[in-house]
């Protein structure tokens, strides 16, 4: 299901994901970019059908956030066209310019990646960064670092690939 669908009374998936308070789905939409004022026919937006606490803060705060937080597009003011994209590192909005939607492993053992992912300028920034100084670590046999940069990683809860996050894992119990 797209964003975008509508079905006969003008609810957008997104409408639908905010009545059925499935915080988890409406993250997953607001990641791939939704307007989020867009009223269905009967003029009520997202927020109006939504009545789960958790889901009414989620959507408040996509409202209540104005103008993009990123520098690319010198902070843009969120509208119909300029719609807002959910980073799901650090839980804020931004345009289309200011983030990235990509695909990454859900699990260890994935073959394909599954798991949809937006990340702002500067989330995919700090992850990219730990992935580099992870992998240059294990490629180099750099013992030290991988158990350092590991220990960072968890303790900043930075979502890196979860393969390369596996493979330090064990390379890291294997020196114990
Ligand atoms: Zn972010
Ligand atoms: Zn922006």
């Amino acid at each position: 299901m797209q964003p975008t669908w509508q079905d006969m009374h003008g609810n957008t998936s997104v409408h639908q994901a905010a009545s059925s308070g499935n915080d988890d789905v409406l993250k997953c939409f607001l990641s791939f970019g939704t307007d989020v004022e867009r009223p269905n026919a009967r003029l009520h937006t997202p927020l109006d059908l939504a009545t789960n606490p958790s889901t009414r803060a989620l959507l408040q705060k996509a409202l209540s956030t104005v103008k993009c937080k990123g520098t690319t597009c010198n902070h843009v003011v969120f509208d119909f066209v300029n719609i807002r994209y959910f980073c799901d590192a650090c839980q804020d909005f931004f345009c289309s310019k200011c983030s990235t939607r990509s695909w990454v492993f859900e699990h260890q053992k994935a073959q394909t990646k599954e798991r949809p992912v937006c990340r702002c300028d500067a989330c995919a920034n700090i992850i990219g960064k730990y992935e580099n100084e992870l992998q240059n670590a294990i490629n180099q046999h750099e013992f030290t670092i991988v158990t350092n940069t590991l220990s960072e990683i968890k303790e900043n809860e930075i979502d890196i690939d979860v393969q390369m996050f596996e493979e330090a894992t064990i390379l890291e119990r294997k020196l114990d």
